[in-house]
C-alpha cells in the first residue's frame, strides 16, 4: 500500500497525475487536491478508471491542509501547489506526520527572493520526526541537480565549472505566454542575474551577459545568464566547483514584452488600490494571461535543458555535456500539457517513486543532489525523458 496526495491541478499537477496513475505497480491510492476542486475533477476525469479521488484544500491553511491529510492518510505529499505554499505544506507534513516533496524553493508573496533558508531550517524537525522532505525534484531543479550529482559520481574526479543550459525551442503561436505560472514565472526572470565564481556570488543587471549557444536538434538560441534556485545547493554539495552559471533562452519577441510590463508597472508585486479595492498588478496581468496549462494544443518545438560541465577525470582534463530533449508534442499527446509542465512533472513522479520504493528515504530535509542518483537517471528513460552523454566537445563556455 504506497498512498500519495498530489497538491495543486495545473500544469504540472495534470502531469504528475497522469503519471502517477500510469505506474500503479508503486501507487496504490492517489488523490489529488487543490484549491479550485473543479480542475482537480477534470484532470481525475480525464485520465479515467476512478484511480484518482480528489478533494478541495487551502493549501495557505495549515488546519485544512491537517485535516486532509488525517482523512486520506497519505504516505507522501507532492506539491506542485505554487512555492508560496511550501511552508505552511511542511508545517502541516510535520503534524499529521506525512513524507513531502516539492519542486520550487519556498518564496515569500512580498518579495521575489530565491533562497533555500526557510525550508533548510526545518532539517532538524523533519530528522526528529524520522520524516523525509525532498527539495526541488523537478527539471531544474531537480533533473538537473541529478544531472551533476551523476557527472560527479561518475564522469569527474573534481568538477571545476558548472553551465547548466535550459533552451525552449517550442512555439505555441501566442505573441507573450509564460510556460508555467506566470506570477512565479515573471518573478524569476526580472530579477537581478547572479552566479557563482571563485567562493563568491557575483550579481549582474537582469539579462546583462548573453550569448547564442548550440542546442543539440535545435540549433543556436540566444542565451541568458540569470540567477536560479539549483546554483544554491550545488555550490553547496559540490565545493569543488569554481564556477556554478545557468543560462536559460528568451526570444526577443518575449523580452520586448517583459520590459513593457515592467516599465508600465504590471510586474509590481505591492498591492494597490484600483477603484477601492487592494490588488496586485502582477497577479491581475496572471489573470489576463494564457494560462500556461492551456498553451498545450498547438504547442510544436521542443526543450533542451542539460548540464555542461569542466573538471579533471584520472589526471587529465574532461569536458561533459548531459542533457534532455523533450517535445511539446509528444507531452501533450500523453499527458494533454505542454513540455516544460511535462519536464517538471515526470521528475516530481520519479522522485515519488524513489521515496516509495525507499531509494530515496532519509529523515531530514534534502536537495535531490544529496541521493543516490543512479536509479533516478534509470526511471528517466523509462519515464518519457530520455537523456544523452557528449565527451570531451566544445562548450561553447
Ligand atoms: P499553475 O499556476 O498552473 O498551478 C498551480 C496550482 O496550485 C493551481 O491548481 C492552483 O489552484 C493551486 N494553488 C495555488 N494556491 C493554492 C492554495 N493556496 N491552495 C491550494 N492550491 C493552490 O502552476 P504550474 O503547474 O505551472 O507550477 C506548479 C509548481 O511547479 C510551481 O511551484 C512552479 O514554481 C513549479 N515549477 C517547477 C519547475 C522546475 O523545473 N523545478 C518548472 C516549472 C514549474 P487554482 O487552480 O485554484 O489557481
Amino acid at each position: 500500500m504506497s498512498r500519495v496526495l498530489i497538491i495543486g491541478a495545473g500544469g504540472v499537477g495534470t502531469v504528475v497525475a497522469h503519471k502517477v496513475a500510469q505506474n500503479s505497480d508503486v501507487f496504490t491510492d492517489i488523490m489529488l487536491a487543490s484549491r479550485t476542486k473543479s480542475k482537480c475533477d477534470a484532470i481525475a476525469e480525464a485520465i479515467g478508471g476512478n484511480k484518482i479521488k480528489t478533494a478541495k484544500v487551502d493549501a495557505d491553511n495549515v488546519d485544512d491542509l491537517v485535516k486532509l491529510f488525517n482523512e486520506f492518510k497519505p504516505e507522501l505529499v507532492i506539491n506542485v501547489a505554487l512555492p508560496y505554499q511550501d511552508l505552511t505544506i511542511m508545517d502541516a507534513c510535520l503534524i499529521a506526520g506525512v513524507n513531502y516533496l516539492d519542486t520550487a524553493n519556498y518564496e515569500p508573496k512580498d518579495e521575489a527572493k530565491y533562497e533555500y533558508s526557510w525550508q533548510w531550517a526545518y532539517q532538524d524537525k523533519f530528522k526528529e520526526a524520522g520524516l523525509t522532505a525532498i527539495l526541488g525534484c523537478g527539471f531544474d531543479p531537480g533533473v538537473t541537480s541529478v544531472f551533476t550529482a551523476y557527472a560527479a559520481k561518475h564522469h569527474f574526479d573534481e568538477m571545476h565549472e558548472l553551465d547548466i543550459v535550459d533552451c525552449n525551442a517550442g512555439d505555441h503561436g501566442k505573441a507573450f505566454a509564460t510556460n508555467f505560472n506566470p506570477e512565479i514565472n515573471i518573478r524569476e526572470v526580472t530579477q537581478k542575474g547572479k552566479y557563482w565564481q571563485n567562493g563568491e556570488w557575483v550579481e549582474t543587471e537582469p539579462h546583462e551577459i548573453h550569448k547564442p549557444l548550440n542546442y543539440p536538434n535545435i540549433g543556436a538560441k540566444e542565451s541568458y545568464v540569470i540567477y536560479h534556485e539549483e546554483l544554491e545547493s550545488l555550490v553547496k554539495n559540490f565545493p569543488s566547483l569554481n564556477r556554478a552559471r545557468f543560462w536559460m533562452t528568451f526570444g526577443q519577441e518575449y523580452l520586448t514584452h517583459l520590459r513593457v510590463i515592467q516599465n508600465i508597472g504590471m510586474a509590481r508585486i505591492d498591492p494597490i488600490i484600483y477603484n477601492g479595492v487592494e490588488i496586485v498588478p502582477i497577479q491581475f496581468l496572471k489573470a489576463v494571461l494564457p494560462d500556461p496549462g492551456e498553451l498545450g494544443e498547438n504547442y510544436t518545438g521542443e526543450t533542451s535543458i542539460g548540464c555542461r560541465i569542466k573538471g579533471i577525470k584520472d589526471g587529465k582534463e574532461r569536458t561533459y555535456y548531459v542533457y534532455n530533449n523533450c517535445s511539446h508534442e509528444a507531452a501533450y499527446k500523453e499527458t494533454g500539457a505542454q513540455g516544460v509542465s511535462y519536464t517538471t512533472g515526470v521528475p516530481a513522479t520519479i522522485g515519488a517513486i524513489m521515496f516509495m520504493k525507499g531509494l530515496w528515504r532519509k529523515p531530514g530535509v534534502y536537495n535531490v543532489e544529496e541521493f543516490n542518483p543512479d536509479p533516478f537517471m534509470d526511471e528517466l528513460n523509462k519515464q518519457g525523458l530520455p537523456w544523452h552523454e557528449l565527451f570531451d566537445i566544445d562548450l561553447e563556455m
